[in-house]
Order: C-alpha cells, then structure tokens, then sequence
C-alpha cells in the first residue's frame, strides 16, 4: 500500500502551482488519500521534491506507522502550525494550502508564523486527483454497494403498516454493519407518505400507511469508500399518479445513466435527465442536481447539476439521482452508484451500475 500513496504524492506534486515549495494537505480525506492513514487531526507537508512529513498526534502515532511508513512522522497536538514552522525552517517558504478546507482563524495564525513565510491557495488538486478511481478503490466501492444492497433486500419484508420511519431506518444500518459494513455512508434517509416530498428528510416516527410511497436513501462505508443508493416502493397498490410519477423519474434516471459515457459534460447528463421531467411538466419538482462523485467521501468531485463543470472519465464513480417531489402528497427518487467506463482505445461503453437492487417498481 505505501507504493500506491507514494504514487498519489508524486501526481499531486505535478499539479502544484507554479513556484510552490510545499503544500500543506490538511482535508482528512486528503491525507487519508495520500498517506493511508485515516485521523481526525493529521496533515501532510508534502515539498515539491523529497520525501513528505505526517504530523498527527499522539493518539495516532500507532496508525501512523504501521499505515504510512514511508512518511517522515512528527507528533504534534497542533498539525497545521507545526507543519508550517517545519517548512519555514527548510526553507521552503512559498507554502500552498488548502483555501477551501482550511478555517480562516487558522489561515490567520499560519501567516503569524514566520514572515519568511507566503501562503498561496492549492486549490482543489488533490480532489481532483481523487475522482479517477483505481482497482482496489473500485472494489472496495463495489464492495460497499453489495453491502447496501444485501440490507435493502433484508429489510423490504419489514416495510408493515405501522412499522415507522425510525424504525426502518434502524433495522437498515444494523443489516448494513451486519453484511460487513465498518459503518454507514451516511445517516439513512426513509421517507413516506408526504414526508417523500422531501429530499434530504430525517427518519420520523412517522408510522407506514397503506397507499404511502417509501423513499429509503442509505449507503454502507467499506474501507472508506461510501456507497449510495436510493429505492422507492409502495405499500400497497400505488394509485394511478403515483405509478405515473415514479415511471417518470425512472426514465430519467436511465437516460442518466446512459448519458454517464467518458468524456461527458456533467451539465449535458443533467439535463437529459432534467429535460424528461421538465417535459412531462414536473421541473419544478425537481430542483437538486442530479448526482455527484463518491469515494472516500460520500459526496466529492464530480459534480452532476446544472452550473457545474467538468467531464466524466473512465473509472470515474458517480451517483445519478433524480426526483419528483410534490408538497404534501409525496415523491420518488432512484438513484445508483455506478462507474463511468470507458473501452479499449478509449470508446464509450456503457457505465457499471454497482448498486443492483431492482428499479422496477416494489409492491409490498
Ligand atoms: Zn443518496
Ligand atoms: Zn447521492
């Protein structure tokens, strides 16, 4: 493992801007990504040739060795100044950082250091790094989504009248960590009845109706990889605009999927996903984007929405998400995590759908 993060530094290194010295890595999935050390206060120096510095304190220093041996340790409370006195004393003095992760107190604090000191933004380089996934990346992805599926599947035969929100929400994580997840994704989301009509809604003890639409969004993180699906099903036989509504997202989400190709702009997939509910007069009823990157965090580069930029590739994990969402009645969302693929010379092919429960819609 320590090759594979030797290698992330040397490509991060080439994408430094012009006259940097060093950069002070300092988001944890970054450090995660270039180290293999996973912490809640770590940062790296990494200078623009030689080997880098992982400071951490000293509740990690065991992890620190044994998961990133290659890298000079320094034992520290306080990583970000500490890192940056170490760079000052080197002499490398024009120090990138991370302008969207780091606090602006902080970034106060840095420049109070040492005067010989110039902090210059990174930018998002190592995100972008982040977004082309390698094999052991991909399985560990895979794996994460087999989990969420297998608890999706364990728990349909609890979705009972009476049976709460909260309660679904529960039954579905302990599967998740039961089917071999370190943990989940993010907090589930089970959404009925009207309570459908809202995208991001919290699991209440809101209990199951006959004639309710159930969204349930959940995901398992293995190895630090964050899967993300989303279902919706019925509880008893749907009524006519429910079934019409959610074959409606269904073909937008598979126009998605197949506009998910390599070399794809991420605003041209949004849209011809969009343009289907738009046309069938439920724009507005949809109003997030339609997906997003995933990895070592749940929601990371690239963005899938309108007034995004950016271009798919091959190897490239990507959510797609649409939704319908009508005020006090209810709503639908599909989504996957697939892999946009490309062929043999670079041809499109079509993307890897890696979370495989049905998308036809379950009555139970
Ligand atoms: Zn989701
Ligand atoms: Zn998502």
């Amino acid at each position: 493992m320590p090759d594979i993060h030797a290698a992330r530094r040397a490509r991060a290194r080439r994408k430094f801007p012009l006259g940097t010295d060093a950069a002070l890595i300092t988001s944890p999935a970054n450090v995660r990504y270039l180290s293999g050390l996973t912490s809640s206060n770590a940062a790296i120096l990494l200078p623009v040739t030689g080997d880098g510095v992982l400071a951490t304190d000293s509740r990690y220093t065991g992890a620190a060795q044994r998961d990133s041996p290659d890298l000079e340790l320094l034992v520290e409370r306080e990583v970000e100044p500490a890192l940056a006195m170490l760079a000052a004393r080197r002499g490398w003095r024009t120090l990138a950082f991370e302008a969207h992760q780091m606090t602006v107190e902080r970034h106060g604090e840095l420049s109070s250091l040492d005067e010989s000191l110039a902090l210059v933004p990174l930018g998002r380089v190592v995100e972008e790094l982040r977004m082309i996934k390698d094999s052991a990346e991909l399985a560990l992805l895979a794996e994460a989504c087999a989990v969420t599926c297998a608890a999706v599947a364990d728990v349909l035969p609890q979705i009972v009248t009476g049976r709460t929100e909260r309660g679904l929400a529960v039954l579905l994580e302990r599967s998740m960590i039961d089917h071999g997840a370190e943990s989940v994704a993010f907090d589930t989301i089970v959404a009925s009845g009207p309570n459908g009509a809202v995208p991001h809604h919290s699991p209440t003890q809101r209990a199951f109706q006959a004639g309710d639409l159930i969204t349930i969004d959940c995901g398992a993180r293995c190895g630090g990889y964050h899967a993300d699906m989303t279902r919706t099903v019925a509880l008893g036989q749907p009524a006519a605009w429910q079934r019409e509504v959610y074959e409606l997202v269904a073909a937008a989400q598979l126009a998605g999927i197949d506009a998910a190709l390599p070399g794809a702009d991420v605003v041209h997939v949004d849209s011809v996903a969009r343009n289907i509910i738009a046309a069938a007069g439920h724009g507005e009823h949809f109003q997030h984007g339609l997906g997003h990157g995933v990895g070592l965090e749940v929601h990371e580069a690239p963005m899938i929405g309108y007034g995004r930029t950016g271009t798919l590739h091959d190897r490239v994990p990507v959510t797609v998400e649409p939704g319908v969402y009508l005020p006090g009645r209810g709503g639908v969302r599909i989504e996957d995590t697939l892999v946009v693929r490309a062929g043999p010379a670079g041809t499109a092919v079509p993307a890897q759908i890696l979370t495989t429960t049905t998308k036809e819609l379950l009555v139970l």
